[in-house]
């Protein structure tokens, strides 16, 4: 993690991911551009570097210029955009490429597009190095983009934080501020979901309960419920990657989220992995691990009474109900040690009201 000014920053591509599109996009370049001369325009400040990573691999004649814009606040139209450093070559007739940074909007494409045109330029062409395609909303075709990102702010390989980073080579991304993500644990019987349900309450946090993910993607037979499925029927179990895509889409269908509870995963430490990996994708990460501690012979009393009433022949039997409480112990000793190698982990007394381990709970939480 990087700090930029008053922001702190988070890896999101490194550089040989970054290297290896701007190979792809000047091969096709050294295609398409053969015995055309082209005039390659760089458009200041971000695009330097990219640009000139490009030029670099471009093996063929061309012309390299720049220029630097800026478009007044809160307007889109081409007639009221700067030229600090204006266009000076003659592009009548020329073959023309855009050299761009990130094309977020579109705004600016769209002024420099005016710009030619206004100096005679018909038919051009844009590489960019980033493409945020669910931001922009322009027209003009953007012919050779690098690499997709998502709607995030990032900085590096030439693009800025008011000034810094344009120098670092991996590209961050702003860490989502704020946010806390809980993985919660707790044995069969010690109110883990009733806690759940009040800390999503009072904190605003979605709630991720595996085992209701995979019922929904199964039940509305989604692309991946559909795949989970088919593990499912052959007895298999289902492969992280399935679970951890289908987390994915949880997280991104609350990107407002001021945070969430994790439920039933991970399981494993390779599950763990794959989970901060997905958050730190996200500009974010685990708070914290966060589990109910119960006594076992009050847990075995608890279930026996819930069974009286529940009808769950799981809170009958004793002797499953020792193993149930046995499987969640192996299990969580191993999340335990890794989050408590990271200092994330918290263990609350699970024996009490429900208000007064809510407050347990609210107190490790704010200090989170
Ligand atoms: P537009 O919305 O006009 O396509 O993008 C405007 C400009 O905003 C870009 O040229 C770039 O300077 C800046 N910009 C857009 N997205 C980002 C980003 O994620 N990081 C940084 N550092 N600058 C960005």
């Amino acid at each position: 993690m990087i700090k930029l000014h008053d922001l702190w920053f988070v890896p999101f591509l490194n550089k040989d991911r970054i290297e290896a599109a701007i190979d792809e996009v000047s091969d096709k370049l050294n295609e398409d551009l053969v015995d055309e001369n082209p005039l390659f325009i760089v458009v200041l400040n971000g695009a330097f570097m990219f640009a000139t990573e490009v030029l670099k691999r471009y093996t063929h004649s061309c012309e390299v210029s720049f220029v630097k814009l800026t478009s007044y606040e809160g307007t889109a139209t081409t007639n009221r955009v700067n030229e600090l450093i204006g266009l000076e070559e003659d592009v009548v007739g020329r073959t023309v490429v855009i050299i761009e940074d990130i094309i977020d909007t579109g705004t600016t494409i769209e002024a420099l597009s005016g710009l030619l045109e206004s100096k005679g330029c018909e038919t051009y062409k844009v590489v960019t190095l980033f493409l945020k395609p669910e931001v922009y909303n322009k027209n003009i075709n953007i012919d050779y983009v690098g690499i997709e990102i998502p709607k995030r702010f990032i900085v590096g390989y030439g693009l800025d934080y008011n000034g810094l980073g344009r120098n670092l080579t991996d590209v961050y991304q702003l860490k989502s501020t704020n946010m806390t993500n809980l993985v919660l644990f707790g044995p069969p019987g010690a109110g883990k979901g009733t806690q759940a349900e009040v800390l999503k309450q009072k904190y605003n946090l979605v709630h991720i309960s595996t085992g209701d993910v995979f019922r929904y993607n199964i039940k509305n037979a989604t692309e991946l419920g559909t795949l989970a499925k088919s593990y499912i029927d052959k007895g298999q179990l289902v492969p992280d990657e399935v679970t951890i895509n289908m987390l994915n889409a949880e997280v991104d269908k609350n990107s407002d989220a001021k945070g969430f509870i994790f439920d039933g995963f991970p399981r494993t430490e390779a599950q763990a992995d794959s989970l901060a990996e997905l958050l730190t994708s996200k500009g974010t990460s685990v708070s914290a691990m966060v589990a109910l501690e119960v006594d076992d012979e009050v847990l075995v009393q608890r279930l026996l009474e819930r069974g009286k009433t529940s009808g769950r022949a799981d809170d009958s039997d004793e002797g499953v109900i020792r193993n149930r409480i046995k499987v969640y112990y192996d299990e969580t000793a191993i999340l335990k040690n890794y989050y408590q190698k990271q200092d994330k982990y918290f263990g609350v007394d699970g024996v009490g009201a429900i208000n007064e381990i809510t407050e347990r709970l609210v107190s490790v939480i704010d200090t989170l």
